[in-house]
């Protein structure tokens, strides 16, 4: 058998390296760039409530439902949203939600090619002009990320929060039923649970199954002993900085 030669196996080296990191930078749970938390401490039975992209057309019911149930969520909020919705953002607040930042505009790409990470400020910003609070916790939009958008997110004192339970409550036909369903089989003590009350960076968004699925949620994991927590609670960090 003949053995590559030096450049064909400098080839290979370089395509794999290539692949780890577009691997890496794709899976939203892997921390080879940053710490990123997918759940708190297993010991209690704790999980914590997560939503993603909004505030929306669609947060006032959900937050009707939290409120309803005496749970406290924390919010992942996109900053152009929050410009839209300020009244929202401080409802979350008011109501003892946590608030996170989602960065401005829910750009993908911006991880990769924008080397100074830019959305994250921007969307920092936007909170704090909405509530006066700058956020310690973020999350990455579509779990996104790359080795130079996790610096950029450290320098500004943020803590990344990725999830452990996904019910996939975005997708389309999800009901109320599936979407409890498959939180409550998914559950473990320290879950981060990500759902939605926003659709990415516009102002509308239908989540009428997420909120419906709230009720259901929230009964069967307390039946099962389950209590919740906003995420600064769950894995003991400052939710603000
Ligand atoms: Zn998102």
């Amino acid at each position: 058998m003949r053995v590559p030669g030096i450049r064909a196996r400098a080839v290979l080296l370089l395509t794999a390296a290539v692949a780890a990191l577009a691997v890496a930078a794709a899976a939203p749970g892997c921390s080879w760039y940053g710490a990123v938390l997918t759940h708190g401490p297993g010991g209690e039975r704790v999980v914590a409530l997560t939503f993603d992209d909004g505030p929306s057309d669609a947060t006032p019911a959900i937050l009707d439902q939290l409120e309803a149930l005496d749970v406290h969520a924390t919010f992942f909020v996109v900053g152009e949203n929050a410009r839209r919705y300020p009244e929202l953002v401080r409802r979350e607040l008011a109501d003892g939600d946590v608030v996170g930042t989602h960065t401005l505009d829910h750009d993908r790409w911006q991880a990769l090619f924008d080397f100074r990470y830019r959305d994250v400020a921007a969307g920092i910003d936007a909170l704090r002009a909405a509530t006066g609070h700058a956020p310690a916790l973020f999350r990455v939009p579509y779990g996104f990320h790359t080795p130079w958008s996790m610096a950029a997110v450290r320098s500004h004192g943020l803590r990344v929060v990725g999830w452990s339970i996904d019910p996939a409550d975005w997708r389309a036909g999800a009901t109320a039923t599936q979407i409890a369903d498959r939180v409550v089989s998914q559950a473990r003590p320290g879950g981060i649970v990500l759902l939605h009350d926003g659709n990415t960076d516009r102002a509308h968004a239908d989540r009428a199954a997420t909120a419906a699925a709230l009720p259901l949620i929230v009964q069967r994991l307390r039946a099962q002993g389950y209590h919740f927590v906003t995420v600064d609670q769950l894995l003991g960090v400052p939710a603000y900085r």
